[in-house]
Parts: C-alpha cells; sequence; structure tokens
C-alpha cells in the first residue's frame, strides 16, 4: 500500500469504486472517465508502478483475467470488441503508476484511439532495430 497512490486507496476500499471482480491479487473496477461504456481497469492489488516490477506469478493472474473479463464486459454493455491498453511509463501516458491495464470496449466507427501517424523506416532502420532489441534478450 503507498499512501499516495489512488489505486491503492481503492483496494483498500478507502475510496469507492464499481468493483467487477476481485480475488486476493487482483482487482477490476470501471475507469471513472470512461472512453466507452463498460471500461475497466484491471490491477495487481499490489502496488508496483510498472511492468517490470510485477511479480511473475501476479502478472500470470492478471494476463489470465483479461479474455474471461473482456469477455464478460462486452455482454454486459452489447459491445463487440475491445482494446487491452496498457500505458507504461509517464511518456505513454500512465498518469497513474500502480500498474493497470485498461480494457475497453469497441463498437463500430466509435471514434476511440483512431490516431495513428505511423513512421516510415527504411529496411535498414528496420533491421537494426531488429538486431538491437534481440541483443537486449
Ligand atoms: P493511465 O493514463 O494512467 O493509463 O490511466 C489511468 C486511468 O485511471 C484513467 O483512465 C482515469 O480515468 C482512471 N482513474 C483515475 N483516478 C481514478 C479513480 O479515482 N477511480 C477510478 N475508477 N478511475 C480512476
Ligand atoms: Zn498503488
Amino acid at each position: 500500500m503507498v499512501s499516495d497512490c489512488i489505486f491503492c486507496k481503492i483496494v483498500a476500499g478507502d475510496i469507492p469504486a464499481n468493483k467487477v471482480y476481485e480475488d486476493g491479487e487482483i482487482l477490476a473496477f470501471l475507469d471513472i472517465n470512461p472512453l466507452g461504456r463498460g471500461h475497466t481497469l484491471l490491477i495487481p492489488k499490489v502496488h508496483v508502478a510498472k511492468l517490470r516490477d510485477c511479480p511473475g506469478d501476479i502478472l500470470t493472474k492478471l494476463t489470465a483475467c483479461i479474455s474471461p473479463l473482456a469477455e464478460a464486459i462486452l455482454q454486459a454493455v452489447g459491445a463487440e470488441a475491445y482494446n487491452v491498453l496498457c500505458n507504461n511509463g509517464r511518456a505513454a501516458g500512465q498518469l497513474v503508476e500502480h500498474l493497470h491495464f485498461h480494457i475497453i470496449p469497441r463498437l463500430p466507427n466509435d471514434g476511440v484511439l483512431t490516431h495513428r501517424r505511423p513512421l516510415e523506416l527504411d529496411k535498414s532502420t528496420m533491421a537494426s532495430i531488429t538486431e538491437k532489441i534481440q541483443g537486449m534478450l
């Protein structure tokens, strides 16, 4: 528990949330500023800021929960698709520094998350990036 963490406070029951699933290690609740009906956040109960900080067994529980949770959300709100999003780090848009996965229900042409500007990278740059990543693993 980190005292100034909003999600730790939700875990502790110190601030209210619309909880949709909970067990000993993980919690899912509706996002207070939803991008669509049923927009849900899935978190570990333990305070970790980023993916790299998350113990493997907890991460396994979180990832195993995503699909059944998302299917339940889709049924509940009548959506037909969803995005799973993990903003990992400030530059990626992570505002709450307690690891969380967004599950965002989608409808055709709903306009959510549609802004994309792909880079144009040449083959040698792509190859160089590939080699560097491989070298880091
Ligand atoms: P991030 O940008 O860090 O990936 O997303 C954090 C999310 O947490 C945002 O979508 C925001 O609406 C949600 N959020 C922030 N504070 C609260 C809160 O007090 N309660 C709930 N349910 N969601 C929150
Ligand atoms: Zn926390």
